[in-house]
């Protein structure tokens, strides 16, 4: 089906008390191994272009081939451009078709932050189109940063309602102890801050840096108002993984098809993984949109019985 804005999905995934899953993609097989499998578990899904991605292939190429993907599919497909640098970049996404935007003015200062967010939601909602802005700054793992680091970074549940109401975004990335490209699963969330974030500003908030975190820590952090959750390293390591051993297995081969297949495949394993525990899978029925709560119902007690 063609692309899908994110308003209605998050909506019900702050109703139902889910997230969905937001994966980066850099290549055609990272681009199936998302779409296929998000069909495969009947889940709304979010794909995501980083700035990596777009020096790696290119704007128009990475959005060509989400759109294409998207169309293959039953399930809904959000094409959003993740960490957007500036006005003029999100102005190119729109042009490219993306179905939602991101400004991180994480690094400027708040005023800073708000204008320049504020000329992206204006233009943006000219389109019906929604957009992600981050208050507070989720720090990379590759910068050595310390526990003390992670906190005072943290984003402000008063001051999140301020730029909300200022800048009129959409949803907020937070910055709630997660770190981003951390390699080891050994992230705890502040779950109490999430909640106050939610309850003061009442928007979606979104999740970046997730594959360092526990997972007892995003399930907290999901039935504490996260409906967006951001998966990158994670799947690059589980399809770095998957050539690694196809190269391996068969180091003469001069196929390329054949690794990527393995790398192709982990991924779809992980995605799986992290649907499943997002609690995303089973939310679409087969003409696209939402399952009814009563046909959910139904579904997991026939489940039950087979
Ligand atoms: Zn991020």
């Amino acid at each position: 089906m063609p692309l899908v804005t994110s308003q209605a999905l998050f909506a019900r995934a702050m109703k139902d008390r889910f997230a969905i899953g937001a994966f980066n993609a850099n290549n055609m097989e990272q681009i199936q191994a998302i779409v296929e499998t998000a069909q495969e578990e009947r889940a709304p899904v979010i794909l995501q272009v980083s700035q990596g991605a777009i020096r790696y292939c290119g704007l128009s190429m990475a959005a060509g081939m989400v759109k294409i993907a998207a169309s293959l599919v039953d399930v809904p497909v959000v094409l959003h451009l993740d960490h957007g640098t500036d006005f003029e970049q999100n102005v190119r996404c729109l042009r490219e078709g993306f179905t939602s935007l991101m400004f991180d003015g994480s690094k400027l200062s708040f005023d800073d932050n708000v204008a320049v967010t504020s000329q992206v939601t204006t233009i943006a909602h000219a389109c019906g189109i929604p957009v992600e802005a981050e208050l507070g700054k989720v720090l990379q793992a590759k910068d050595n940063v310390t526990a003390a680091e992670v906190k005072a970074a943290m984003t402000d549940p008063d001051e999140a309602k301020k730029f909300l109401e200022l800048t009129r975004a959409d949803s907020l990335a937070v910055a709630v102890g997660s770190v981003h490209a951390m390699e080891a699963q050994a992230a705890e969330l502040d779950l109490q801050r999430i909640a106050e974030i939610r309850d003061t500003t009442g928007a979606p908030l979104v999740l970046h840096g997730s594959s360092g975190v526990t997972d007892a820590s995003l399930v907290g952090a999901i039935e504490n108002g996260v409906v967006k959750i951001n998966v990158a390293t994670f799947l690059n390591q589980g399809f770095v993984a998957g050539i690694k051993q196809g190269v391996a297995e068969s180091p003469d081969n001069v196929d390329p098809r054949k690794w990527l297949t393995i790398g192709r495949d982990m991924v779809k394993e992980r995605v799986r993984e992290k649907i499943r525990l997002f609690k995303s899978n089973g939310r679409i029925d087969s003409a696209g949109g939402f399952v009814s709560a009563a046909t959910q119902h139904r579904s997991s007690d026939l489940g039950a019985l087979e």
